[in-house]
C-alpha cells in the first residue's frame, strides 16, 4: 500500500501542523487563515529583533537595490564592516562569514585540523560533549553528543571523543596526543538549555592554555545578546580561540560567521569558502543587528526582560509544581517534571495562539525576541498558567 499523497512537495523533514505561516511583526506571526500566534520561538532564537524589524528591512531594501553578490573574489563594503564590528565586539581578530551555524563549525573544525597539522604535529581530536549539538552535516553531526546521532548515516567522521559536560576530568581523561581543541556550546540549547558554570568555562580555559590546545567556542544559539551579554563568555571572563555565531547574527536571514585570534588563523587562500559567504545582502543585515543588539542599553534591556521571564516561570513552577528553570538571559527552560508531556503542552499551545518548543520530553524552551516587551511576557505566562491548570 502507497502512503497516503502528502498535499505538498516538501521533504518530510519536521512534523508541522497545518497552519501556513504568512507574516509577522514583533513577537507575533499570522497564519494564512488569519490566527494570531504569540512567538516565543522566533525561528529557534533566530529573530533577536523580532519578526519584520524596520531595521532589517530597510537594510535588505537598501542593499538589494545596491548590490547583492559580487562574488567572495572581491571585497566589499558591508563584509568589511561585519568583519570589523566583530573583531571589535569580540576582541578576536579575524572573520570569515558564512551562512549557517552548521557551516560556521565545519569552519571551526577544518581550522582546528589545520592549525594541529602546523603545531601540533598532525593531532586532529577535537573533544566533544554528550547532548552537545553542533550542525547537520556529516562532520558537525558528529561532534554533536545527540542519542542516536552515532548510527544515523553512519559511519561518523572520526575524531570527535565526548566528554561530559561540567567534568573536568572527563575531559582530561581524553587528551592525548592527538589531541588539538575542546569545542562546546556555553549553554547546550538543543539538550534542553544545559549550562555550562562559569567556573567549568574558567577551567577549561586554562586546561587549554596548559595544554597547548584550542578552545572553540559554538555561541550559535548563545551569542548576540541572547544571554544578555553579547557573547556567553564574557559571563565567564574568558575568552575562545576559536567562535562561531548564526542563528541571532542574522536577524532572521542566513547568516553566520567564523572568528578566531590572530594565532589559530591558519586557512591560506583556498582553504575555505564558499559562493555566498560574505555576500553584502546578507553582511548588510548582520551590521544592522550589531548596531542595535550591541548597545549597552538593549543588553541591558534583554537582561531585565530575562529576570522579569525566569520570575514568571518560577512562579508558575511553584504554583503547578513543576521542576526547575535553567538558563541565562532570554534563552530559558521550564522542567516540566514528568507528569506533563512537553510535546503536547506545545501542540495545546499552538492551538491557544501562543508558539512554545519542547527540546525534551519533559522540558520547554523559551526563546522570545530580545524585543519581547514586559506586556508580552505577562501575555505568555497568563497563557502558560491556564493551558498548566488543564
Ligand atoms: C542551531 C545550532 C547550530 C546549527 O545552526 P544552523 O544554522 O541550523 O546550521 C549549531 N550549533 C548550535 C549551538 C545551534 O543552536
Amino acid at each position: 500500500m502507497n502512503a497516503p499523497a502528502p498535499s505538498h512537495a516538501l521533504m518530510n523533514i519536521a512534523a508541522r501542523p497545518d497552519a501556513v505561516m504568512v507574516r509577522g511583526e514583533g513577537s507575533w506571526l499570522e497564519d494564512a487563515a488569519g490566527r494570531r500566534y504569540l512567538d516565543f520561538v522566533q525561528g529557534w532564537a533566530v529573530n533577536g529583533l523580532g519578526h519584520a524589524h524596520p531595521a532589517i528591512t530597510r537594510a535588505l531594501a537598501t542593499q538589494a537595490a545596491t548590490l547583492v553578490n559580487p562574488g567572495p573574489a572581491y571585497f566589499n563594503a558591508p563584509a568589511l564592516e561585519f568583519a570589523a564590528r566583530l573583531a571589535q565586539l569580540s576582541g578576536l581578530d579575524r572573520v570569515f562569514p558564512c551562512n549557517t551555524g552548521a557551516e560556521a563549525n565545519e569552519g571551526a573544525i577544518k581550522l582546528a585540523r589545520k592549525w594541529g597539522q602546523l603545531h601540533r604535529k598532525g593531532a586532529f581530536e577535537i573533544i566533544t560533549f554528550h547532548d552537545g549539538f553542533h550542525g547537520r552535516t556529516l562532520a558537525t553531526m558528529s561532534a554533536s553528543g545527540k542519542p542516536g546521532w552515532d548510527t544515523l548515516f553512519a559511519p561518523q567522521v572520526a575524531g570527535f571523543p565526548k566528554a561530559t559536560l561540567n567534568d573536568l576530568a572527563s575531559v582530561e581523561a581524553l587528551i592525548g596526543p592527538d589531541t588539538v581543541a575542546v569545542m562546546l556550546e556555553p549553554i547546550q540549547g538543543e539538550a534542553g538549555v544545559r549550562p555550562a558554570t562559569l567556573e567549568f568555562l574558567r577551567a577549561l580555559r586554562a586546561l587549554c592554555d596548559r595544554e597547548g590546545l584550542l578552545l572553540i567556542l559554538d555561541e550559535v544559539q548563545t551569542g548576540i545578546g541572547r544571554t544578555g551579554t553579547l557573547f556567553r563568555y564574557e559571563a565567564a571572563g574568558i575568552r575562545p580561540d576559536i567562535l562561531t555565531l548564526a542563528k541571532g547574527i542574522g536577524g532572521g536571514v542566513p547568516l553566520a560567521a567564523l572568528l578566531a585570534t590572530e594565532a589559530a588563523s591558519c586557512f591560506v587562500p583556498g582553504d575555505q569558502g564558499g559562493t555566498y559567504c560574505g555576500n553584502p545582502l546578507m553582511a548588510a543585515v548582520g551590521n544592522a543587528v550589531l548596531e542595535i543588539v550591541a548597545q549597552p542599553d538593549f543588553l541591558a534591556s534583554v537582561r531585565q526582560r530575562g529576570a522579569k521571564l525566569a520570575e514568571g516561570l518560577r512562579a508558575l513552577a511553584a504554583r503547578h509544581r513543576l521542576g526547575e528553570v535553567r538558563g541565562a538571559g532570554l534563552l530559558l527552560a521550564l522542567e516540566l517534571g514528568p507528569d506533563r508531556d512537553a510535546p503536547t503542552l506545545v501542540a495545546c499551545a499552538r492551538e491557544a495562539g501562543l508558539l512554545l518548543n519542547a527540546p525534551r520530553p519533559h522540558c520547554l524552551r523559551l526563546m522570545p525576541a530580545l524585543t519581547v516587551c514586559d506586556a508580552e511576557i505577562d501575555q505568555m505566562l497568563t497563557m502558560l498558567d491556564a493551558l498548566l491548570a488543564d
